[in-house]
């Protein structure tokens, strides 16, 4: 029999009744054998996620501010949760544990996993499994970057013993034992990295939404629903600001061809979300697959003439960059010019000094500096090797009044990427949606 992961996110795991429709999910279908789960997340509008208060716990042991009263919310949430599902985990003896190490120091990346960890025990009580702990076997190294290899060989050994199991998301170990997690959302991740090394025949992750749309709802009204997209595809969406699944959670599964299906905890009849690693857009009888974007950018423009034959002309002022450790988005250029895209928050208050030096060391002609930019990339396989998309796509911004400031197209023919100015955002993502749309409900 084949086998399922399925990790469930902090919506799905936020109390009682969200785990007792866990447990009708996992009974349902007995393939599903190994869970992972994130911390509780919030119950309703203006609740706090677990794991950001376990944060501002840490931050104010940080500033030696008492965190009784946070910390207490906190208890007192896996309590109620302990008494409603009648299980026993030993929920005292845990957080005397926890409090102690907490004011030794011991870091916010053990406080933040302890959501994770304690979800964990009670859901495996709770539905009868294992409980499995990733510490140990979730490897980092010394820097605290991920050591993929080690850990599949440690939890695939590690898992074979136990028929089912809940593991916690979101962390593992370093070396000196030390708790490492990943970045914010990190669960995903842990469910990817057991379902490669249970070499399981569907990742499901189960979350509080039915899958990706084509866009995002708060700007376009009733988007259509992606029922199936392939991994490069999701890469490009989710690193343009589409957030449903963290963005390294595909890289564990991708290389075992492990498909990963998006449900709704609070829907499990719909179908969801498939990541495959073959889109068939014939199936969906469409021609992009989705569109995303985010906002604040900065443009460095660069005209010097001759540029073209001046050799490592561009590779120094990707060295300026690197020597703020600034990575860029994008790199268009022209015969004479050169513009690097950098998000905002990669340059914080550099940019003047990195001005000076692009100055210093490749005496441009002109330099100019666009600020505000959004970058909006449409995404889709079924572009590819048709004519008039790209047409369609500038028409209808040149329709609705958008000013086009860059145009980025990547050499796979999948995405196309505009910069026009923040303002514009929204109509731009709304004007290529409508151009789309009457093909996407084909
Ligand atoms: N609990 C962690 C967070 O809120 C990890 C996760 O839920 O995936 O970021």
């Amino acid at each position: 029999m084949g086998i399922k992961v399925a990790k469930f996110g902090g919506s799905s795991v936020a109390d009682a009744i969200q785990l007792g429709k866990v447990k009708n999910i996992i009974d349902a279908d007995p393939k599903r054998k190994y869970i992972v789960v994130s911390a509780p997340g919030k119950r309703f509008d203006g609740d706090s996620k677990i794991t950001d208060l376990l944060y501002l716990c840490n931050t104010h042991i940080e500033h030696n501010v008492p965190c009784d009263q946070i910390y207490q919310v906190v208890v007192d949430r896996f309590k109620a949760m302990e008494m409603s599902l009648n299980v026993h985990v030993g929920l005292d003896q845990e957080f005397a544990e926890i409090r102690e190490r907490l004011e030794a120091g011991e870091g916010a990346d053990y406080i933040a996993s302890r959501g994770e960890y304690l979800n964990a025990k009670l859901t495996a009580a709770y539905l009868g499994l294992d409980f499995v702990d990733a510490a140990g076997l979730v490897k980092f190294n010394e820097k605290g970057k991920f050591l993929d290899e080690e850990t599949d060989k440690a939890l695939s050994e590690e898992l074979k013993k136990h028929d089912g199991a809940v593991i916690p998301g979101f962390y593992g170990t370093m070396p000196n034992g030390k708790i490492k997690t990943f970045t914010r959302g990190g669960s995903d991740i842990t469910g990817s990295i057991v379902a490669k090394a249970v070499n399981a025949e569907i990742y499901e992750n189960w979350t509080d939404v039915h899958g990706f749309l084509q866009a995002d709802p708060r700007i376009v009204d009733n988007p259509e629903p992606i029922q199936h997209i392939s991994y490069a595809e999701l890469r490009e969406l989710s690193y343009m600001g589409a957030s449903v699944l963290h963005e390294n959670a595909i890289y564990p599964v991708r290389g075992s061809n492990i498909p990963i299906n998006i449900r709704n905890t609070n829907d499990p009849e719909h179908p969801g979300t498939m990541i495959v690693s073959q889109a068939k857009p014939e199936d969906d009888g469409r021609i992009i697959t989705g569109i995303a974007g985010s906002k604040d950018f900065v443009v460095i423009n660069l005209h010097k003439n001759l540029m073209s034959s001046e050799p490592g002309y561009i590779k120094r002022l990707l060295g300026i960059l690197e020597g703020y450790g600034i990575s860029f988005e994008h790199l268009p250029s022209g015969i004479d010019t050169a513009s690097v895209v950098i998000s905002k928050k990669q340059l914080k208050n550099n940019l003047g000094d990195i001005l000076d030096e692009i100055d210093r060391k490749l005496s441009p002609d002109n330099v100019e500096v666009s600020h505000d930019i959004a970058l909006v990339a449409t995404v889709g396989t079924g572009m590819a090797n048709r004519y008039g998309t790209a047409a369609r796509l500038f028409t209808a911004l040149a329709e609705a009044r958008v000013n086009i400031r860059m145009i980025d197209q990547g050499s796979s023919e999948m995405n196309i990427i505009v910069g026009v100015e923040n303002k514009d955002f929204e109509t731009a993502i709304r004007a290529i949606y409508n151009a789309f749309a009457k093909d996407n409900r084909k």
